[in-house]
């Protein structure tokens, strides 16, 4: 029996942005980064020290320059964009800093949207989104638009949308930079909760209290990523 393969696993990434220009970045060296099914890991670091840049090629958003990725056993260099597409649709939830919600449309349009691109019949949709907002905590509030709802539902709304397909990885870039400390606790309470459920959660946060909420964390530092190490049971809290 060959033992599961890391959801994600990562040799010698680098990214290069705008390579032989005089505007030639390099974002990533050489970074090194197995995530098991089941954790949850924080990557801190400075602003500029590629963050998102790591973030957008765990989530297939962009390729790398060189070195290896692993998407659940799968070598995403062996995708065509199609095939990368289908990946991040079933494999991965993304949630941003500015929630990125859809202003004219409620909450609960917001959490099917992902499902019309699924190809999802139409009977089905309603009921999974219901589903998905109950489970974020905000079955009350699915005809409310956004411009309705306070920061952390917004967050809320867009943490559903996120699950609406049942990925195992949710993958999230500073999801509580836009609130305040209180809020951000609910929301990492609820990415907690999400965990025991079985779902793989990364989060991007320059915020030690909210990284503590995580298993593991790393720190990236100009383009390179240092294991930080393991938090005790009980974590940071
Ligand atoms: P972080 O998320 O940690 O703030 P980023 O990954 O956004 O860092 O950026 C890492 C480096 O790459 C920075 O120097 C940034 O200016 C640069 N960078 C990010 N995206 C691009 C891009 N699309 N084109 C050129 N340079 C970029
Ligand atoms: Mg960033």
């Amino acid at each position: 029996m060959s033992p599961r393969p890391p959801l994600i696993e990562t040799r010698a990434l680098g990214k290069v942005y705008s390579p032989g220009t005089p505007a030639e970045v390099v974002a990533l060296r050489g970074v090194d980064l197995r995530v098991e099914h089941g954790e949850f890991l924080a990557i801190m670091g400075a602003s500029g020290s590629g963050k998102s840049t790591m973030m957008n090629l765990i989530g297939c958003l962009d390729t790398p320059s060189s070195g290896t990725y692993l998407c659940d056993g799968v070598d995403v260099a062996s995708l065509d964009a199609a095939g990368r597409a289908r990946l991040r649709l079933e494999k991965i939830g993304f949630v941003f800093q500015g929630f990125n919600l859809l202003s004219r449309q409620t909450a609960l349009e917001n959490v099917m949207m992902p499902l019309v691109y699924a190809g999802v019949p139409v009977a089905e949709r309603e009921p999974r989104a219901r589903e998905a907002l109950a489970q974020v905590g905000l079955s009350d509030r699915a005809g409310h638009k956004p411009s309705e709802l306070s920061g952390g539902q917004q967050q809320r709304v867009a943490i559903a949308r996120a699950l609406i397909n049942q990925p195992p990885l949710l993958l999230a870039d500073e999801p509580t930079g836009a609130l305040d400390s209180r809020t951000s606790e609910e929301i990492m309470a609820l990415f907690e909760r999400l965990q025991a459920g079985g779902r793989t959660i990364i989060i991007i946060t320059h915020e030690q209290p909210v990284a503590d909420h995580a298993d593991r964390i790393v720190v990236m530092h100009d383009g390179e990523l240092h294991e930080q190490g393991w938090q005790a049971p009980g974590k940071g809290k």
